[in-house]
């Protein structure tokens, strides 16, 4: 099965080609960051419109670096949803127009069920079950994942999702956008210990996630600090906050993960791309005698192959979808039409 996907659920617009799931022979990915930047996150009807003007160059991309044509495409599939319905809509359009006319099978893909795939393609031998933490730019969810297309949602998070707490956390800082990359960097440098930052654990036992407290903590610091004429040291700021999201992270995943009786656990998702995150699980994992696995870092954040590979999956299972599926903003995981 030669399978041609495609994202377009935010600001990146995206085209592979797979052969059977999980071998990639091209990931091409157009970013709007550039266009967004300067308006500090994503504008809605600029990604819209970038994607319509991208998405068939990028996909003759991913064709030429495949080196196939058309004639050699089995499959076709688009993210469907979550995302912002006018992004979504052009990848899925283009997708259920190449079905449409090349009378081929189509489905369409949630994309956080992406994220999580992503793992499939850089670790070739790994196979369900396990507990994934997802963590991106718009979701936290903690889910078990019996075996392809099997989830049971664990925890989520209540207000913030862990990638928007550090884009607005680097917002406060004056950093750039997206924020994820730059605090990592400086978080680096500075003393993750300088801060006390509230972390919530909500009631024993949850596994649900509030970010919303930290974020305002942080928030809260940086305007008395400019009050009282105090330096900020934003270097430590950044390490403080990261550490104070990542050790929630970290517990409640090892939680899942040992009550489900898991021998593996995955990170997936922008966030995943974290450095403290990787190795403080990495070490917990280690310790408790699991085995931790994540993406590269262009697998973490939003591509097409990672589409491509739940897709097939999906299609090996007996999945179709039909060429009137809609975009739909708010689809969450395990849901199918
Ligand atoms: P969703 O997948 O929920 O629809 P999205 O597709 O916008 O949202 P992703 O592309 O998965 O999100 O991830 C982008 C997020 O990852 C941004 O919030 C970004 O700040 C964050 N991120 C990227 N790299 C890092 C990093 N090294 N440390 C922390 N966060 C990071
Ligand atoms: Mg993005
Ligand atoms: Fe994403």
């Amino acid at each position: 099965i030669i399978t041609l996907a495609i994202e377009s659920s935010c600001d990146e617009t995206s085209v592979s080609i797979l052969k059977n799931g999980r071998t990639v022979l091209s990931n091409i990915i157009a970013t709007q960051i550039e266009q967004h930047k300067k308006f500090g996150g994503v504008v809605p009807e600029v990604a819209s419109r970038k994607h319509i003007e991208n998405i068939n160059f990028v996909i003759g991309e991913a064709l030429e670096e495949a080196n196939v044509t058309f004639d050699d495409i089995t499959h076709v599939a688009s993210t469907y949803g979550p995302g912002l319905v006018g992004a979504l809509l052009v990848g899925l359009s283009a997708a259920k127009a190449i079905a449409f006319a090349r009378e081929i099978p189509f489905n369409g893909v949630n994309h956080i069920e992406g994220h999580i795939y992503a793992n499939f393609i850089e670790h070739q031998e790994l196979e369900p079950p396990f507990v994934c933490l997802i963590v991106s730019g718009g979701h936290t969810h903690l889910v078990y994942m019996k075996d392809y297309g099997e989830y049971e949602i664990l925890g989520k998070t209540r207000d913030d999702a862990a990638g928007e707490a550090f884009d607005k956390v680097a917002r406060a800082l004056g950093l750039g956008y997206p924020g994820g990359p730059e605090i990592d960097k400086l978080a680096k440098i500075g003393d993750k210990e300088a801060i006390a930052f509230p972390k919530a654990y909500l009631e024993e036992g949850s596994y649900d996630f509030s970010f919303s407290g930290l974020k305002s903590a942080v928030l809260n610091y940086l305007n008395s600090q400019r009050m009282k004429g105090n330096p900020i040291v934003i270097e430590d700021v950044a390490a403080s906050f990261q550490q104070a999201v990542i050790e929630i992270l970290v517990e409640k995943t090892m939680a899942c993960a040992i009550e489900k009786g898991v021998k593996q656990i995955t990170i997936a998702g922008g966030v995943a791309a974290n450095s403290g995150l990787r190795q403080l699980l990495g070490k917990k994992a280690e310790a408790h005698g699991l085995h931790l696995k994540y993406p590269s870092l262009k697998l973490c954040t939003d591509n097409a192959a990672m589409i491509g590979c739940v897709a097939y999956y999906d299609y090996i299972k007996g999945y179709r979808s039909s060429l009137d599926l809609n975009g739909i903003p708010n689809l969450k995981i395990g849901e199918r039409h």
